[in-house]
């Protein structure tokens, strides 16, 4: 009877997992990778390997797959404001004694030029805008409804797919991903005359075109800190967290 192959869970939804994933398929070409999204977006990029897409149901769910497709060890390159998805996992890794690895991002710190207000919650990125500002908020759909709160302020808000919460009818929906350009994100930014940008500290390089036009322009930036993640083993980059794994797969190398 031949062993079955290593399976890798790769929980996925960044452009960093997507580059994890062709770099496993290439490290590791005998082992299983099955690449797993949350299924909010729609145009889910190719990471190159098998996909599952939507939630597992919780710990409970996840801990159910883990043993039925025989996982051997879990992935978390998830986005580092995919708290619950992390928590999850973290658990689900400990309930079924699974080795967990987290590929986490550096965020990013503020340079010479950058005015940042930081901010520990999206609550409280909201209550920094002043009654007069033009807001430009790339925060992501799930966290509007604490801007919506403040009808008082003019936003221009971006994110990839529509809101469920109704927007005030004079703040402006863009609905597209992040432009790699900082000459973009600068012209729109003079454009609807932004006073404030309000961001996530996601990290990485796919979305820093605001922080650079932000910089440039001389304008504050209110920065909403990363959620905390319960401890597990974590490398910063891709060739890192390959190094990282090569211990927990027995079978494939
Ligand atoms: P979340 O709050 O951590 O996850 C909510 C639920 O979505 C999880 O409990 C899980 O459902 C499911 N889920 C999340 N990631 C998954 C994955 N890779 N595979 C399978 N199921 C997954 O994360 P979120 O709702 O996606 O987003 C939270 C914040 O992160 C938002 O600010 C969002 O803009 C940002 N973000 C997330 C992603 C992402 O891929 N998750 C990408 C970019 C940005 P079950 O409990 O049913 O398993």
């Amino acid at each position: 009877m031949t062993a079955k192959p290593d399976h890798i869970l790769l929980l996925a939804g960044t452009r960093e997992a997507r580059l994890l994933a062709g770099a496993l398929a290439e490290t590791f070409p005998k082992t299983r990778i099955t690449a797993s999204y949350a299924g909010v977006v729609r145009d889910l990029p190719d990471p190159g390997v098998p996909v599952r897409v939507g939630g597992f149901g919780g710990v409970e769910g996840l801990s159910n797959y883990l043993i039925g497709e025989a996982v051997s060890v879990i992935v978390d390159a998830t986005h580092p404001f995919a708290a619950q998805m992390s928590c999850n996992a973290v658990a689900a890794a400990t309930s079924t004694d699974i080795p967990l690895l987290r590929l986490e991002r550096q965020g990013w710190v503020p340079v010479e030029g950058d005015i940042w207000v930081n901010a520990a919650s999206m609550e409280e990125a909201a209550s920094a805008l002043p009654s007069d500002a033009r807001a430009f908020l790339a925060i992501g759909r799930k966290d509007i409804g604490c801007f919506t709160r403040r009808p008082d302020i003019h936003a221009v808000v971006r994110m990839i797919e529509p809101p469920e919460a109704v927007l005030p009818d004079h703040w402006e929906l863009i609905l597209s991903r992040p432009p790699k350009l900082a000459e973009k994100e600068i012209a729109l930014f003079k454009d609807r005359r932004i006073t404030h940008v309000v961001t996530k500290n996601s990290g990485g390089k796919r979305s820093s075109a605001k922080i650079k036009a932000a910089r440039h322009l001389g304008l504050p930036v209110i920065m909403v800190r990363r959620p905390d993640l319960p401890e597990a083993p974590s490398a910063d980059s891709v060739a890192g967290l390959i190094r990282c794994l090569q211990p927990y797969l027995s079978k494939s190398i």
